[in-house]
């Protein structure tokens, strides 16, 4: 019996697992592919998500294998410097291929104590009162207190649970992958210029070593399932620009889509979705991987909580609360950026206008605190405006604010030096602190940083601290 079994060790489940395990809760983690993949989809982490990767300790690790660049260009590939001051103390885009995120995430799971079964499909599922009887495909039945399908785009978990995934078809498709080519490098460049200047799906980019990663869009749709081959590159590179620059030698061939669609419910009584599972889009700006991650840690500390039997009743409920809006954004601003993405041009012409329009500081600025979901508010009712915001990482006595957070529990940051955290402090952390750079006297965080409470009064912050943390222990 496991406390909880999650579909799939991509970035969400693998993320989900460690979240899971700073609270001691027994989880599994079944993945059907018997080695991890070797394509590139995602290749950046956005501030939120570097952030993240900040309060739990885990960023030396992914700074050590990325590279740091400015934030900008991130929104419809418009191509303006970030404003000033962005609020963070980690403006920068992490650029980093998918295949090592997902290998870091899953090696610090495990450091944790998830264990993960490689070559293990869900293929079934039942629930009752007391659990989930999971099946998988070879026949072989778990068993386990809540089951998370956090098994991608195409989620089986989802589909067995019912849940409606409404949204709009796949109606453009594009080719990407890396191989070499046969012309040199400054042939490749001036195309390149030339074909963006009106194209900008298109890329042929050089990762080092001779390598290239190809981008090409296609006209139509064709069956996903089916990998493309060297020639339906060469075909398509062909068309657009008139040469198939000799390519040769793929490494990894891949075509994606553009369908976009969200589930209607992240949480069926003991099953819950998070990451593709719940929500896919276009990868303009850059963001499944980040808002999958980002769902698991909103989800992590709350399935804890309910498994720890600490969670006030509606807790669990509050993830799709506040995440599902979250994705309701995502492909939103993806919707729109496609549009700018056209070469027809009416779009074009909006594109230039949006362009002209980041110059002013405001609006640039919004657009990126969008995209890395650094603005993110979620609804706690009435309330200054930080509430509901994940606090930046800021200077503290000890050193940063996000160095306190590895534990994944609540933190009182008290410059009072007055209030106590008293009977939650088996689940709270409590900072005294004057010297914090704050504007307002105490704040509360829950675990995933996000700012649950502002103010100085002992019983209104012992409301607040049953609200997410449920009863006292004593
Ligand atoms: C071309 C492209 C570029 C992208 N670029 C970016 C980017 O720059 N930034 C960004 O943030 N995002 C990007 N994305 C999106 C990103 O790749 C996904 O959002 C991310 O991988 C989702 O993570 P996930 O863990 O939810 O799902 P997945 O990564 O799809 O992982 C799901 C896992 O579940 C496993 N699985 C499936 N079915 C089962 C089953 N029945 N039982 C057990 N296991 C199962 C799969 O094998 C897989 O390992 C891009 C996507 C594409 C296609």
């Amino acid at each position: 019996m496991f406390d909880v079994i999650i579909a799939g060790c991509g970035p969400t489940g693998a993320m989900l697992a460690a979240e899971l395990r700073l609270h001691d809760v027994r989880v599994l983690v079944l993945e059907k592919e018997t080695e991890p993949v070797s394509f590139v989809r995602a290749n950046a982490l956005h501030i939120r998500s570097i952030e993240l990767m900040a309060m739990r300790g885990l960023l030396d690790r992914f700074i050590e294998r990325g590279r740091q660049r400015p934030v900008g260009g991130i929104f419809a590939g418009i191509t303006k410097p970030a404003p000033e001051g962005l609020d963070s103390a980690h403006a920068y885009v992490l650029g980093i291929p998918q295949p090592v995120i997902d290998h870091l995430l899953e090696e610090h799971a495990i450091e944790l104590g998830a264990q993960v079964r490689r070559g293990c499909a869900v293929a079934g599922f039942e629930q009752d009162d007391e659990g989930v009887t999971v099946e998988l495909a070879d026949g072989e039945q778990l068993r386990s207190r809540y089951l998370v399908g956090c098994d991608g785009g195409r989620s089986t978990v989802r589909k067995l649970l019912g849940v409606g995934f409404p949204g709009e078809p796949s109606r453009t498709e594009t080719l990407m992958g890396e191989m070499e080519v046969g012309v040199p490098q400054e042939e490749i460049a001036a195309k390149v210029t030339e074909i963006r200047e009106t194209n900008k799906r298109f890329w042929l980019r050089s990762f080092g070593e001779g390598v290239y990663r190809v981008v090409v869009p296609v006209a139509g749709v064709s069956d996903r399932a089916e990998p493309p081959t060297l020639e339906d590159f060469k075909q398509q590179l062909r068309t657009i620009a008139g040469t198939d620059f000799g390519v040769h030698s793929p490494r990894w061939l891949s075509r994606f889509g553009d369908a976009t669609r969200l589930a209607e419910h992240y949480r069926v009584g003991r099953v819950l979705l998070a990451g593709d599972a719940a929500h896919v889009h276009p990868p303009a700006g850059g963001q499944g991987l980040n808002l999958g991650v980002q769902d698991a840690f909103n989800l992590g500390w709350k399935l804890a909580a309910q498994i720890r039997g600490w969670a006030p009743e509606t807790l669990l409920d509050t993830y799709q609360a506040e995440r599902h809006p979250v994705a309701e954004d995502v492909l939103d601003n993806t919707r729109a950026q496609m549009e700018l993405l056209s070469t027809e041009p009416g779009p074009q012409a909006v594109r230039r206008l949006l362009a002209e329009l980041m110059d002013f500081d405001e609006v640039n600025r919004y657009l990126i605190e969008k995209i890395t979901a650094i603005g993110i508010r979620y609804d706690f009712g009435e309330g200054p405006d930080l509430l509901g915001r994940r606090l930046r990482d800021i200077d503290v006595k000890q050193g940063h604010l996000y160095g306190l957070l590895h534990r994944g529990r609540g933190l009182l940051l008290d410059r009072t030096e007055r209030l106590t955290v008293g009977g939650w402090s088996d689940r709270v952390d409590y900072l005294a602190d004057p010297t914090a750079v704050l504007d307002v006297p105490c704040v509360l965080l829950r675990p995933d940083g996000h700012v649950a409470w502002i103010g100085d009064d002992q019983q209104d912050l012992d409301d607040h601290l049953s609200r997410w943390f449920g009863m006292p222990a004593n």
